[in-house]
C-alpha cells in the first residue's frame, strides 16, 4: 500500500515542478547564458553599443546630454558597463530600430534600476508600465538624488520637445556650477584619484568632477597631487545614508 502511493506521489511532484517552472518563465523573460555581450561604446545613459546591438535601455529615460546630470547619467553607465560583459534581456525594438534590452551586469545588478537609484534616469512611464521602477524613480525623489536635487528637473521627453530658439536666461545656475567644477581622473579598481597624465592613470581613466570623486570615496593620489577642495560656490557632497551620490557628477569624457 505504501510503495503504491509513492509510485503515485512521485509523478505528481514531478509535474507540480514542471509546472512551476513553465509558470516561471512565462513570467520573466528568459535569461539565455549565450545572450552576454560585450559593451564596447556608450552612447549617453541609456544608449550603448553591445556586441554588435545598438541597445536602448528598456524602462528608463536618461536627461540629455544637454541638460543637467545627462553627462551624470553617461558616467555612470560608463562606469558600470563599459568594457564589461552584460547579460541582455531583449524586450522589443524602439522606432529608430535600437534593440530595446534590460542590461544586467556582471554582478546581477540591473543598468536601468542603477541608474533611478542614483537620481539619474527617469522611468519611463508613457512606454513601459512598471510599479518596481516607479518605486526605485519615487525613493530617487525622496531623497533628492542627483536631478532631483533640481528645483524643477525637466523630463527629457519634454526636453526633446521643446521649441527650438534657446532661452540661455532658464537654466543660469547650473551653468554656472559646472564651469567651476574641476575635472579629476579615477581608475576602474584604484581607490585614488588623479590629475590627468599621472602614471597611475595607465589602465583605465575616468573622468569624473572632484567633488563627485570626493563623494565616492576616492582619495587624492600621492604621487600627482591633484587639488583637495572643489572650488568655492560648490554646494556639500554625500547624503548620508550610504549610498551612492552621484549629483554633480559633469566631467568631460
Ligand atoms: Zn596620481
Amino acid at each position: 500500500m505504501k510503495r503504491k502511493s509513492l509510485l503515485l506521489i512521485v509523478p505528481l511532484l514531478a509535474g507540480a515542478l514542471v509546472i512551476i517552472a513553465l509558470l516561471g518563465q512565462a513570467q520573466e523573460p528568459r535569461l539565455d547564458p549565450d545572450a552576454v555581450y560585450e559593451v564596447s561604446w556608450v552612447a549617453d545613459g541609456d544608449t550603448l553599443t553591445a556586441g554588435k546591438l545598438t541597445v536602448r535601455l528598456w524602462g528608463v529615460d536618461c536627461p540629455e546630454l544637454a541638460q543637467p546630470y545627462g553627462r551624470a547619467a553617461k558616467v555612470l553607465t560608463s562606469y558600470l558597463a563599459e568594457d564589461k560583459k552584460v547579460w541582455l534581456r531583449v524586450r522589443g525594438q524602439d522606432k529608430k530600430g535600437r534593440t530595446l534590452a534590460e542590461v544586467i551586469l556582471p554582478d546581477g545588478k540591473n543598468l536601468s534600476e542603477e541608474l533611478l537609484k542614483a537620481g539619474v534616469a527617469w522611468h519611463y512611464r508613457a512606454y513601459v508600465k512598471s510599479s518596481a521602477l516607479a518605486k526605485l524613480e519615487k525613493e530617487a525623489r525622496q531623497k533628492k538624488r542627483g536631478l532631483w536635487s533640481l528645483a524643477a528637473p525637466v523630463a527629457p521627453w519634454v526636453f526633446r520637445h521643446r521649441p527650438k530658439p534657446s532661452k540661455p536666461a532658464s537654466q543660469p545656475r547650473l551653468g554656472a556650477d559646472h564651469q567651476h567644477e574641476i575635472t579629476v581622473y579615477v581608475t576602474k579598481r584604484g581607490q585614488c584619484y588623479h590629475r590627468a597624465g599621472c602614471s597611475h592613470l595607465s589602465k583605465s581613466c575616468i573622468p569624473l568632477s572632484l567633488k563627485s570623486a570626493k563623494g565616492l570615496g576616492y582619495r587624492p593620489c600621492s604621487v600627482c597631487k591633484p587639488p583637495r577642495r572643489p572650488t568655492k560656490g560648490t554646494s556639500g557632497i554625500g547624503v548620508g545614508d550610504g549610498s551612492t551620490n552621484w549629483s554633480g557628477v559633469s566631467g568631460r569624457i
